[in-house]
């Protein structure tokens, strides 16, 4: 996916991710949360409340996702209520001569796993390496 794409839609999920944090905040947002917590005050211990989204892009040919952002909201009782969002950093390469750009943690030719912690960065997958298949691009 190239840099513009990738951007797009990420500023798309930005957008869902915001609406879903001020929903939260809102009166209709702390209403739900009051209904939420009034039934897990019934409830055993053990059950809990987990609300996400998860904004993807899928690729039919490599079988594969790439996560753009996700935010979570956790109720559980006896706890505060847990709000996260994942935003994971812009990582711009040139794979074979063409732009590609994945959040961080994503092979940019097969969008498996993308380890940073071997030398030099690779997929485990394919085994695309920087350095071999793959180099860092500045934009
Ligand atoms: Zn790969």
């Amino acid at each position: 996916m190239k840099t513009e794409h990738y951007q797009v839609l990420d500023e798309v999920a930005r957008a869902t991710v915001a609406e879903l944090t001020a929903f939260w905040k809102s009166d209709p947002g702390r209403e739900m949360i009051h209904r939420i917590r009034s039934v897990l005050a019934d409830l055993p211990e053990c059950y809990s409340t987990y609300v996400g989204i998860s904004f993807q892009v899928f690729d039919d040919e490599r079988e594969r996702n790439l996560t753009l952002r996700e935010t979570e909201a956790m109720f559980v009782n006896g706890r505060k209520d847990l709000f996260i969002d994942k935003d994971p950093d812009l990582c711009s390469f040139v794979v074979e001569g063409s732009a590609a750009t994945v959040p961080a943690g994503f092979c940019p030719r097969c969008w498996g796993p993308w380890g940073q912690e071997s030398q030099p960065a690779g997929c485990s997958r394919c085994g695309c390496t920087v350095g071999e298949d793959a180099e860092v691009s500045g934009s």
